[in-house]
């Protein structure tokens, strides 16, 4: 019997996105056979880039490692409807610790009473499980050297708009 196509949204801020979020979306091609990067506009955080700006740097990456199956686009309002829109099966979360399991789980079981849809996890690897985009943002306005945590371009655009800011 042919196996059913399965297509992931993987939602998230990714203001801006850091080797955790990749390691996450590395890891989810292997399971979907198409996985869609969300980027939310959302009204509550504090944002640094613009979604179109956060689209873009994601997109630099994706075609940088040739890596296919992929698709990036922002949206606004309830992820869940935003799956339902694009005919998504699962939402796909990354985990870093057990901090982050008691926020998600509460999210994942919103979301599946709200709209029925599945979340699926993956942990990250040890080396970004402390990775976030709040710290990054920090660590790049205080003038840490990031180069481990995320991708070149993303460490440009990071001193680019800081610089501007001061
Ligand atoms: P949100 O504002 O929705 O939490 P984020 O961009 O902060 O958006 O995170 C999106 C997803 O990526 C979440 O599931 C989050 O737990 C996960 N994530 C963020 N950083 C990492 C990391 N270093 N390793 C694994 N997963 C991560």
């Amino acid at each position: 019997m042919a196996r059913k196509f399965v297509r992931a949204v993987f939602p998230g801020s990714f203001d801006p996105i850091t080797n955790g979020h990749l390691d996450v979306i590395e890891r989810g091609i292997k399971l979907f056979d198409e996985l869609i990067i969300a980027v939310g506009k959302s009204p509550i955080k504090n944002q640094l880039f613009t979604p179109q700006e956060r689209v873009q740097m994601i997109e630099e990456i994706i075609r940088k490692r040739n890596i296919s199956g992929v698709l990036v686009e922002s949206f606004d309002g309830l992820t869940v409807e935003y799956a339902a829109r694009k005919k998504a099966d699962v939402i796909l979360r990354g985990l870093r610790s057990l901090t982050d399991v008691q926020y998600e789980f509460q999210l994942a079981m919103t979301n599946r009473a709200v709209a029925g849809i599945e979340t699926v996890f993956v942990m990250t690897s040890e080396k970004y499980g402390f990775t976030s985009s709040t710290l990054i943002r920090e660590v790049a306005l205080l003038g840490g050297d990031l180069s481990n945590l995320i991708p070149e371009n993303v460490h440009n655009r990071l001193k680019k708009r800081l610089k501007k800011k001061k």
